[in-house]
């Protein structure tokens, strides 16, 4: 069988395995059912602001609930949807249960933004910056509710496209993330090009800043570089209260990572949020979103 196991992370279809491209057509045909009739499910993690130790805001993590297969992590079919042109539904679901859950969390008292992660052929698609608009307007919320996170390679497909899609989500009042900064060839050039608000440094950097001197340097210059152009920076990855502490005394804005918590489903991250000291939540959207 060219399909293998999925809770070890192996893709839910693999070409090396599959010469008559049988088992990609059953899997595509699965995926395409699975996005349209509900089995994807959102997990976050929350973003703590280290000035203030309140939660910034939390980032939604796609999961496959398959019917037969468990629970399936992005790493599994983020591929797949990417190759059989499934991306824009599957970007289209994810963005409305994201901001559904952030609707849902205003009305209780809690308003937080919510990040989405967003694919090259999401910006390559002139019709995306208006889908998006028409989503939180359908879900009543103002533009700075939602942030995309891209990666460098929504820059090798049509650049040029790619720039003005996300600059016309960004007059929106969108905030664009560049997700796993560092990692890219091409990340200065990022920076040059795109119309962003936050750099996310990749937990390479982060993971290793405490046992190394020149990871540390990495995310003090990251930092020096993110201020100079009046940007966020986000840690990814922080695994020790270690990590958290020296990210803190370098300045850093905002973290994220298992040693504040793995990624939740919503009640999970409900009662995560209620365990946080009062006020543990910071409100920028508090006025837009009564
Ligand atoms: P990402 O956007 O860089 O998300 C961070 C990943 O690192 C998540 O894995 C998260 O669970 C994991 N992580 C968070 N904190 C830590 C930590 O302290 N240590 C370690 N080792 N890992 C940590 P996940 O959920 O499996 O997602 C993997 C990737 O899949 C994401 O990387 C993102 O590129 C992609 N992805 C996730 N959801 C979506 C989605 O809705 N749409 C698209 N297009 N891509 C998505
Ligand atoms: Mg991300
Ligand atoms: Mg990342
Ligand atoms: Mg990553």
């Amino acid at each position: 069988a060219g399909r293998s196991g999925s809770s070890d992370g192996v893709a839910v279809y693999d070409d090396a395995r599959d010469g008559s491209g049988r088992h990609r057509l059953e899997a595509v045909d699965q995926l395409r059912t699975g996005i349209g009739s509900g089995q994807l499910v959102l997990h976050y993690q929350p973003k703590l602001a280290l000035a203030t130790g309140e939660v910034d805001g939390v980032e939604a993590l796609v999961r496959w609930q398959h019917p037969t297969r468990g629970l399936l992590f992005p790493d599994a079919f983020i591929d797949l949807a990417e190759s059989a042109g499934l991306m824009s539904r599957l970007t289209s679901a994810v963005v409305d249960m994201a901001l559904a859950q952030c609707r849902a969390w205003a009305d209780e008292g809690c308003p937080l933004t919510v990040s989405v992660n967003v694919s090259p052929s999401n910006l390559v698609d002139e019709e995306f910056p208006d889908e998006v608009a028409q989503a939180l307007r359908r879900h009543g919320l103002p533009a700075a509710a939602l942030v995309l996170e891209v990666t460098e390679s929504i820059l090798m497909e049509d650049r040029e496209r790619a720039v003005r899609v996300l600059s016309r989500l960004r007059a929106t009042g969108v905030g664009v993330s560049i997700d796993d900064y560092g990692t890219g060839y091409s990340s200065l050039a990022y920076l040059a090009a795109l119309p962003v608000t936050e750099l996310k440094l990749d937990r390479v950097f982060v993971g290793a800043m405490t046992g190394s001197s020149r990871a540390a340097s990495i995310v003090t210059s990251t930092l020096q570089l993110a201020h100079a152009l009046d940007l966020t920076l986000v840690a990814e990855g922080a695994e020790d209260q270690d990590t958290v502490d020296a990210l803190a005394t370098l300045g850093c804005d905002v973290v994220q990572g298992y040693h504040l918590s793995r990624p939740l489903p919503p009640e999970q991250l409900w009662a995560w949020l209620q365990d946080r000291p009062p006020a543990g939540v910071r409100s920028p959207l508090a006025d837009d979103l009564r």
